[in-house]
């Protein structure tokens, strides 16, 4: 194992468990707004239809074909013309509403204190994130995980996005550290084990639901605990 000193982490489905807040945050809005009396759909099949729905609309702006306020337009408006839902507040408020209530929500995947704990001893922690400024300055506070980065590259302040080099030369520049020194840890393959593997940085797939893949990462675990036997 090289010697590293600086660990790139992801945010969102790394660390941070976006599915379990999410759903949180919809099963409050689901109810505040009363969606079981006007529309034929499950607080369950709401949900379901917004990680649908998200997931593509994300890997639209990973992809630089839409951007952010596009997320905000299209996401609920599409969401709810699918399940027939007619609200007496537009898609555009109410996803107002929820992208200010979900990242207040605090699970993050289990042994993530533990482990972060344990690795700042060793090492400096940065995160790498496609998201925006204010949104996961608020998943790390709420979690009460912020204190463990140094650096906090997202792609709004960097003005890139994973998996474009630029964004992980960034994160090199502002933590001082080098290439070979560095290892980024993430869940998403073309973002973050794509990006990191071009850039050229050694990369551990956090792969939870045992998916399969066509090109070897560095390395893969399954729950972040193993980093032990890695870091
Ligand atoms: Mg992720």
């Amino acid at each position: 194992m090289k010697k590293y000193k600086h660990i790139f982490f992801d945010l969102d489905h790394t660390l941070w468990d976006y599915d379990a807040n999410a759903a949180l945050a919809l099963y409050e809005l689901y109810d505040q707004y009363e969606i079981s009396k006007i529309a034929d759909c499950t607080k369950e099949q709401f949900v379901a239809q917004f990680f649908e729905v998200n997931e593509s609309i994300w890997d639209l702006y990973n992809k630089h074909q839409i951007e952010r306020a596009h997320i905000r337009e299209r996401r609920f408006a599409t969401i709810f013309d699918r399940l027939n839902i007619k609200l007496h507040i537009a898609p555009q408020q109410f996803d107002i509403e929820y992208v200010d209530l979900c990242p207040t929500k605090e699970n993050v995947f289990e042994g993530t204190h533990d482990i972060l704990n344990y690795l700042k001893g060793n090492y400096k922690l940065h995160i790498i994130t496609n998201g925006f400024d204010d949104v996961q300055y608020t998943k790390m506070k709420c979690a009460k995980i912020d204190h463990y980065f140094d650096v906090v590259v997202t792609s709004e302040n960097s003005k890139s996005r994973k998996p474009a080099p630029e964004i992980f030369q960034l994160a090199l520049s502002k933590s001082g550290a080098t290439l070979q020194e560095s290892i980024m840890i993430g869940d998403n393959l073309d973002s973050d084990i794509m990006g990191a593997r071009n850039f050229g940085m050694d990369h551990i797939w956090f792969n939870p639901e045992k998916k399969q893949s066509q090109i070897p990462p560095t390395y893969e675990i399954q729950a972040l605990y193993q980093l032990r036997n890695l870091l």
